[in-house]
């Protein structure tokens, strides 16, 4: 259900009329692979270990959570440390209600009126918005024709727009294209402001795709943004998090409101970490599923973007919306997302991948729509 965002009597920012709201369908089919979730639910062991911490939480429901959550983010930090082998400690690190809100405060702090926001289509489609929701400008460059970007073309437009952010997906969504650390340096020398680099997928890239930590040391603008809503299984558990220098973190610490993760999210979000090699132990399995499918999708003669991440995006159909119906009407749900054209179906575990792929033989089969 959705209120008309556009109604005459409501005095809506003019900017916000007629938009809905962001969101793919939510729609109960046995075959789910439109939001790049991870397949596999938490082990009952793990289950039981977040019950623990909940109930541990809910004793003290009474009072304000730890406002600062330095505890879960001494454990995150742990956490990327392992992953880079980059050393880092909770003052470089931020946590918010997924990568969305960590996005949104990063927006907050350093877009707003008479600034610009800047990145590089296709990318993923809540950017435009958190500029939008901030009133920041919002100014789209474009990738090349293979979903790379070319350093001296985002050089320019950089140089031309001088904007106050610009957000890097890296790997991308919906494309799955990382982005070689060259490129990520040439744009912070070029940029006056903040540079975001959105990891979401970064712990499904391939083996020798750098993470952007490893480029913070000396570079106070640049921020590098993870989730555990991915690779950790955690997507309902609502928890996504920065690396940065600690300057740009306490930035970020001015616009979050008041004790804005819960009690309940940092004991929840802590009782994974402390069980993270057991939920991402999946992640492997996933990058070989990803390049299995991305094998097999080309040998049917589809064209497939290389990925890095738990997706891949693949085509190219004159009707993709007829594709993608008609694998819904087989049960299996994907996206439809990304140029004309294209669309992204998400790693499932083998059994749903096979599924996705019998589906896509049937839709396909006796010409590509
Ligand atoms: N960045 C990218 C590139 C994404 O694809 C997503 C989720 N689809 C997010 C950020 C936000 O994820 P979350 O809020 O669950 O951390």
């Amino acid at each position: 259900m959705t209120a008309s965002a556009g109604s005459a009597a409501l005095p809506i920012r003019p900017e916000l009329a007629g938009f809905e709201p962001y969101g793919a369908p939510q729609i109960d089919v046995p075959v789910v692979l439109n939001v790049n979730e991870n397949p596999y639910p938490p082990s009952e062991t793990v289950v039981a270990a977040i019950a623990a911490a909940a109930a541990q939480a809910a004793r003290g429901l009474n009072r304000y959570p730890e406002r600062d959550a330095l505890g879960l983010r001494t454990d995150l930090a742990a956490y990327l440390t392992g992953d880079t082998g980059v050393p880092l400690a909770a003052e470089q690190v931020w946590a918010a209600n997924g990568s969305n809100e960590v996005m949104l405060h990063l927006l907050q702090a350093f877009g707003g009126p008479g600034r610009t926001a800047l990145s590089f289509a296709p990318t993923y489609s809540m950017y435009p918005e958190y500029a939008r929701d901030t009133s920041t400008a919002w100014v789209a460059g474009r990738r090349a024709d293979d979903f790379t970007l070319d350093p001296a073309a985002a050089v320019a437009l950089i140089t031309q727009h001088q904007p106050s952010v610009v957000l890097l997906a890296s790997p991308n969504n919906p494309t799955g294209t990382a982005l070689p650390l060259e490129v990520v340096e040439a744009v912070y020398q070029a940029s006056p402001g903040i540079v975001v680099v959105d990891e979401a997928y970064g712990e499904f890239r391939r083996a020798g795709v750098l993470s952007a930590v490893q480029l913070l040391a000396g570079r106070p603008r640049l921020a590098v943004s993870r989730t555990m809503s991915k690779a950790f299984a955690m997507a309902g558990g609502r928890v996504g998090y920065l690396a940065a220098d600690p300057a740009l973190v306490d930035a970020l610490r001015i616009v979050r409101l008041p004790y804005h993760l819960s009690s309940i999210t940092q004991a929840v979000a802590r009782a994974a970490l402390a069980h993270a090699p057991e939920l991402l132990a999946r992640v492997a399995e996933l990058r070989t599923t990803r390049d299995q499918l991305a094998v097999d999708l080309a040998h049917r003669g589809h064209q497939v973007a290389e990925s890095d991440a738990n997706f891949v995006l693949f085509g190219r159909f004159a009707d993709r919306h007829a594709v993608w119906q008609g694998l819904l009407d087989r049960g299996v749900l994907i996206r439809e997302v990304g140029p004309d054209g294209w669309l992204r179906v998400s790693v499932g575990t083998p059994a749903e991948t096979a599924a996705f792929g019998d589906a896509l033989a049937e839709v396909t089969a006796g010409g590509r729509p």
